[in-house]
């Protein structure tokens, strides 16, 4: 990664980049541009490292990348293909354990992405076969079937006595350190990469973006097919979030374009 840049984009991959058959492709031309121009473009993802290194791969991106809604950060040290890690989380087994204890609070079984069949998982997410595996890969996070709303305010209130947070995304819900979100990461990541100046163009859909999106110098919300997602709407009405104005990978691309082409001005 060249480390010159003055602008990072960071960027949420599900409901974000990615629309719900995990398709990227209206925002190809716009990658290969920031590429072209050296800006990095860092996955800040609820995903596991494992899924990240293989979409990385698939889409040609080699920039850093966050992992587990913000426990994790990976990177390839440079002239050379060996990772480096940064972990701001609890572990897994760690976490496994305290939902356990969440779900007697609020009496209502919370149950792991991991306890499920690959029939259920592929019901779920629409994943298969050697995709399950990677998003199964977990390490310091878990995931978990979304509860009702009223239990997930429950949740909510229990987790503060464990000292962790959840999160809801779209397909599940994350249980994770208190320690570490993606606002979180991304300030650990510029004061490993010594680049505290870089500016933040931020892009998420869902509550699990919330905190990357207030880190943000310039915070965009990717809306779905039937709208912004609830929890970022206030952001939105206050004019701290700028609303892209398509879904998922078209209004990535269309929102990153824009903000590309101002810099051509200055
Ligand atoms: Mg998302």
């Amino acid at each position: 990664m060249k480390n010159i840049s003055r602008y990072w984009i960071v960027t949420d991959l599900d409901g974000t980049l990615m629309d719900e058959k995990y398709d990227i492709s209206p925002a190809k031309k716009t990658l290969n541009k920031l590429s072209e121009m050296d800006i990095p473009v860092i996955p800040c993802t609820s995903k596991t490292a494992s899924e990240v290194r293989y979409f990385r791969n698939e889409n040609g991106l080699s920039d850093p990348f966050i992992v587990e809604n913000g426990a994790a950060i990976y990177g390839n040290h440079e002239n050379n293909s060996s990772e480096w890690e940064l972990i701001l989380g609890k572990s897994y087994k760690e976490l496994r354990i305290i939902l356990t204890n969440i779900s007697k609070e609020v009496n209502y079984q919370l149950i792991p992405l991991n306890d499920l069949s690959q029939n259920q998982i592929y019901e779920l997410t629409g994943l298969s076969g050697q995709s399950i595996n990677r998003a199964l890969d977990r390490h310091w996070s878990v995931p978990f079937l979304n509860p009702p709303d009223d239990i997930f305010e429950n949740v909510k209130l229990v987790c503060k006595s464990y000292n962790v947070h959840v999160f809801k995304g779209n397909r599940m819900s994350h249980l994770l350190s208190n320690e570490s979100h993606k606002g979180q990461a991304v300030n650990k990541l510029k004061i490993h990469l010594q680049n505290q100046d870089v500016k933040i163009i931020a892009l998420g859909d869902s509550q699990n973006d919330l905190p990357l999106l207030e880190y943000a110098d310039i915070p965009i919300v990717i809306p779905g097919k039937n709208g912004p997602n609830k929890y970022l709407i206030n952001g939105i009405d206050k004019g701290s979030f700028k609303l892209a104005n398509a879904p998922h990978a078209e209004g990535w691309s269309k929102s990153v374009e824009d903000i590309i082409n101002s810099f051509k001005d200055l």
